[in-house]
């Protein structure tokens, strides 16, 4: 071969852990790392990216394949987000070009051209500006789309309008009709406007919510971590906003991520209502084609924020000066599946490559982060007080034990709710259990309703009489005679939200009832119209799960009642009480939030636990202190550092197969008392859809211990056979033992 060709080093999507050198053609500029490559892969052809162009390649010249065309003249990703995405695949030991991929929209892992086709708007018409929009007192939704399309002569994409209203469609479709606006092309309309008429401006910022947007603003051009410590209504998103107005002032761009798309709403209306910059939304939600309008939007120099959940941590930002973590307790920054990263870790690793400061915010920090602040890596800024005049709930133990107890409900708490519906304020019910009822029982034999599939119960959907699994979809008709003795009782047993939801009904016949769970919010938009109900206070009492407790603002509630505090409380993961404290702390910090103070109220049978006084004096820093403590005597996380090994298959004796040799494997591997290896052992749900699960544990003193363990065991786990129909995956710092 001649020396006409120069190596590429490319990250093709495959399981293999390991990038793949090409020869591509010597002609003109060498092509930029970043940029996406089309390759001969196997049987097929592949589109990788660019890592690097090596001087020379580990492997022999006339063994390398040729390149089959670049996609991109200029990189898709920068030199710092390629940086933090081989970190993070080394990192995670997950393959370089499934990381790769991740960090792409879908439209352009497909291969499509890096630019976007115009989008859909709309704008007034002549005629349409000719109205006198405050005379259509009768159409008051007509009205307000008018006021918002005013002055926007280039057009307003629909989905923008969904701030105005979430009937929008509705309310456009008619001025349609009237010839008063139209629909536009729009060339580049990417992300949301601020629309006319609505800007709110700052409050002043309280002693120590300035004291915290000084802390991040000190020095913007330096990595430091900082650790946003204050209960739900202390203030602080108001300290985001302020510090992210000082960032894009300097034309920079933030990032803020959010747990769940559940939160985006309020607070991207929030943020767009203050903000002098566009906010684009990142989130699964989107459609393939607003993804990459968003993506490619911020990969432009221009000033905005990125308000995202857990992948936006890897949206090219060429101009990022700030990063927000909001919730950064919350579990759903980890990813489950595939590429199993920590979102929060991921973008504390990202603010220190780009020298920029991260704040972490929380009023439940995770143990790990606190750690981080008593080690001094991280900053602690507490905002102690609530804003205004709204004080913290007061929180009182219902002791169940000796409480009668009807439908869940126990009597303190229903004439709590009876005096709210008295003086017309709001009501919270939270209940981290969807469907009607958590078993299906038979009254003669005891036979309770399994799932075939799975080692886990079918939960009883009243509404559509049917049994679900949860787990893995299974569904089926509720039987009427029971399948082991032919008895005819059968019955639901406990109850999950729409049990509770019939029962306040029937207790509470002219309440208006309001369920928030996964099953009422299933069809898109459903969950927009619910949360406009609450706050248009069009309902008296709110029951829902754990989406209850993320981040909604609901000011009129004054009353939360907790139904069953003790799930979860004696639960096998370390991470249990941890996990408890912040999700009633969080639901309880949805009382109240406005002047008019709150009562929570907590069913439990552990009244003495210790975890339940600390929550009454809304001392979650007591809490931490204990729990670390424990942590440390355990030698858990954050003490340690875990590595799980899961494997699974239809077949039990060949998951057990496996785990076995990779059990021996590990053997060979370890080098030093700094790492140890657990024995095999079922997963806590041994079975799951058909699979048998079987898991091993790493526990390591140092990363530094842990991670060339991990590459050496990886490779010989790699070269390994395991049975055909074995799956297996290794999650570093796995949030769930299961
Ligand atoms: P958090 O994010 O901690 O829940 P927020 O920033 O949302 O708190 O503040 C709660 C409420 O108090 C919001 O309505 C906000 O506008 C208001 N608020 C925040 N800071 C101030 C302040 N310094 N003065 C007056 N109101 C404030
Ligand atoms: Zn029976
Ligand atoms: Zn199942």
């Amino acid at each position: 071969m001649t020396g006409s060709y120069r190596i590429v080093r490319i990250a093709v999507p495959t399981p293999l852990r390991r990038s793949f050198d090409y020869l591509a053609p010597d002609v003109g500029p060498p092509p930029k790392p970043g940029v996406r490559v089309r390759v001969p892969f196997g049987q097929r052809e592949a589109m990788g990216v660019l890592l690097e162009l090596p001087e020379r390649s580990d492997y022999p010249r006339e063994k390398l394949k040729s390149t089959l065309g670049l996609l991109d003249s200029e990189p898709l990703l920068s030199a710092r987000l390629l940086e933090l995405l081989r970190w993070a695949a080394g990192y995670y030991h997950h393959p370089i070009g499934e990381v790769m991929q991740t960090a792409l929209p879908t439209a352009l892992r497909r291969g499509q051209a890096a630019t976007v086709a115009g989008t859909k708007g709309w704008r007034l018409t002549a005629s349409g500006r000719s109205v006198d929009a405050s005379a259509l007192r009768r159409a008051p939704l007509q009205r307000r789309l008018l006021q918002a399309l005013e002055g926007h002569a280039q057009g307003v994409v629909g989905e923008e309008l969904a701030s105005v209203s979430p009937g929008w469609r509705g309310g456009l479709g008619s001025l349609a009709r009237k010839g008063w606006v139209e629909c536009v092309e729009q060339q580049r309309c990417p992300i949301p406007v601020r629309l006319a008429g609505q800007t709110d401006s700052p409050p002043r910022l309280n002693a120590a919510q300035q004291a915290a947007v000084e802390a991040v603003t000190a020095s913007l051009r330096r990595f430091q971590a900082l650790l946003l410590l204050g209960v739900t209504g202390s203030g602080k998103t108001e300290v985001y906003l302020h510090a992210i107005e000082e960032i894009t002032r300097q034309g920079r761009q933030a990032l803020v991520l959010v747990p769940e798309i559940s939160l985006t709403p309020q607070l991207a209306a929030r943020f767009q209502r203050r903000l002098q910059v566009p906010v684009a939304l990142l989130h699964s939600g989107l459609s393939d084609q607003e993804r990459l309008l968003a993506w490619l939007t911020a990969r432009e120099n221009t000033p905005l924020v990125i308000l995202g959940t857990r992948s936006a941590v890897f949206v090219p930002l060429p101009r990022l000066g700030l990063i927000v973590v909001d919730e950064e307790h919350d579990q759903s920054y980890k990813q489950q599946d595939g590429f199993r990263y920590h979102g929060r870790d991921v973008a504390v690793m990202r603010a220190s490559l780009e020298g920029i400061p991260v704040v972490l915010g929380s009023a439940t920090p995770s143990l790990a982060s606190l750690n981080r602040v008593k080690q001094g890596d991280y900053t602690l800024l507490p905002l102690p007080e609530r804003t205004g005049s709204a004080s913290l709930p007061e929180v009182r133990l219902l002791d169940m034990r000796y409480l009668a107890v009807t439908d869940g409900v126990s009597p303190p708490l229903r004439q709590a709710l009876q005096q709210r519906l008295d003086r017309g304020e709001q009501s919270l019910l939270f209940l981290n259990r969807r469907g009607f009822a958590p078993v299906y029982r038979c009254y003669s034999c005891g036979w309770l309703a399994p799932c075939e599939r799975c080692d886990a119960r079918l939960i009883v959907h009243q509404r559509t009489q049917r049994l679900r699994c949860h787990h893995c979809g299974a569904d089926r008709p509720i039987p009427v005679s029971c399948p082991q003795c032919a008895g005819q009782d059968l019955r639901p047993l406990g109850a999950g939200t729409q049990r509770l939801e019939a029962a306040l009904s029937r207790a509470f016949p002219q309440a208006r009832l309001l369920r928030l769970d996964r099953d009422s919010t299933r069809l898109k938009g459903a969950l927009e119209t619910l949360l406009h109900r609450i706050h248009a206070g069009e309902a008296d009492i709110l029951v829902g799960t754990q989406m209850l407790s993320k981040g909604h603002d609901f000011p009129d509630v004054t009353l939360v009642g907790v139904i069953d505090a003790d799930q979860g409380l004696y639960n096998v993961d370390f991470r249990a009480s941890e996990h408890l404290f912040q999700q009633v702390m969080q639901v309880s910090g949805r009382a109240g939030r406005a002047s008019k103070g709150g009562l929570v109220l907590v069913q439990t049978y552990y009244p003495d636990n210790p975890v339940f006084r600390a929550l009454q004096h809304h001392d979650y820093m007591a809490f931490a202190e204990h729990a670390l403590e424990e942590r440390r005597q355990t030698d858990y996380p954050p003490f340690t550092h875990l590595a799980l090994l899961r494997a699974e298959s239809p077949q039990q004796p060949m998951a057990w197969q496996f785990i076995e040799l990779a059990h021996g494997l590990a053997a060979q591997c370890v080098a030093g008392a700094d790492v140890q290896i657990m024995e095999p052992v079922p997963a806590p749900m041994e079975r799951r859809a058909g699979r048998y699960r079987v898991q091993l544990l790493v526990q390591a003193a140092t990363r530094r211990a842990l991670h060339p363990f991990l590459d050496r065991w990886l490779a010989l786990l790699d070269g390994s056979r395991p049975g055909k129909r074995v799956r297996w995956s290794l999650d570093v710092d796995p949030m769930d033992l299961y």
